[in-house]
């Protein structure tokens, strides 16, 4: 394979709750794994549950963590020049906060923010112990609300990519309704709200067994064009970098040239041949 700069800008370190490994073992193994950069996407602070709710640990960040988070990545940067290494967060989408996240958000010097829809209503729908949930439910429905939700997320402007587009698949549970007229209004969406689509390879590793997003989502963010960028979404130092160039040859062959990048907010891209 000719020599291609990966990125992943996908990864979460132990300061999450359910993640493990330190900032400084995830960029060696990014090194590791000749990655060019490593961007950091812990997940922010969860604001939309009661604090007594044990989600709001298990899933994410605390706000006293942040400063920690901060600099411990200033400090990896500057130990290790061979990697561009990017501060960013995985930022959940909830509406009726996007005041509050963007008061927060803009006190701290990021390099991105990735923006994930995880929630209908209160329910965790990528959460394994509460996936009975979509028995009791009309798929239909959920995939309705869940891209609608991912519509407003892109149209809230808080966000500078949009992390696992069509989560709502992994645990294999699909609609009958005919998904291309989402899929086409997904992607007109992004684009006229200048946002990039994350290919994510966390994909492959859960029952639906496919990157997010599935081909022809992909297909339609291309012919609207929405750049892409690379995520492993990796829980673990060693997940860091995992399936990247299955990745790569995907957005090549639906026809991408180039990855984005980020830095302080603002978007490059790095070519990646065609
Ligand atoms: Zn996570
Ligand atoms: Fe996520
Ligand atoms: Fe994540
Ligand atoms: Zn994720």
């Amino acid at each position: 394979m000719i020599w291609v700069q990966l990125v992943d800008y996908h990864v979460h370190t132990h300061l999450c709750g359910h993640a493990e490994g330190s900032i400084e073992k995830s960029v060696a193994h990014a090194k590791r794994k000749q990655l060019s950069e490593i961007g950091f996407a812990g997940h922010f602070p969860i604001l939309h549950l009661p604090e007594d709710d044990d989600r709001v640990e298990e899933y994410a960040m605390s706000m006293e963590d942040i400063p920690s988070y901060l600099g411990t990545i200033m400090e990896v940067r500057l130990e290790h020049p061979e990697v561009c290494v990017r501060t960013g967060f995985e930022v959940d989408y909830v509406p009726g906060c996007e005041d509050r996240l963007k008061e927060e958000l803009r006190q701290f010097p990021l390099d991105f923010v990735m923006g994930s829809v995880h929630f209908i209503d209160d329910w965790s729908f990528d959460d394994p112990r509460f996936k009975e949930e979509y028995e009791r439910r009309s798929l239909d429905q959920v995939w309705t609300q869940y891209f609608e939700l991912v519509w407003q997320a892109a149209r809230s402007g808080l966000f500078d990519v949009m992390a696992h587009l069509d989560l709502i698949k992994k645990f294999n549970h699909y609609p009958r309704l005919d998904l291309r007229p989402i899929f086409e209004e997904t992607a007109r969406v992004l684009s006229v709200h200048d946002l990039v689509v994350e290919v994510n390879t966390a994909g492959l590793t859960v029952p639906a067994q496919e990157i997010y997003p599935s081909r022809p989502l992909l297909e339609a963010c291309y012919c609207h064009d929405v750049p892409v960028t690379l995520g492993s979404d990796a829980h673990h130092p060693s997940e860091v970098g995992r399936n990247l160039r299955r990745a790569v040859k995907t957005v090549k062959e639906v026809g991408y040239d180039r990855l984005a990048v980020f830095q302080e907010r603002q978007r490059e891209f790095r070519f990646i041949g065609r």
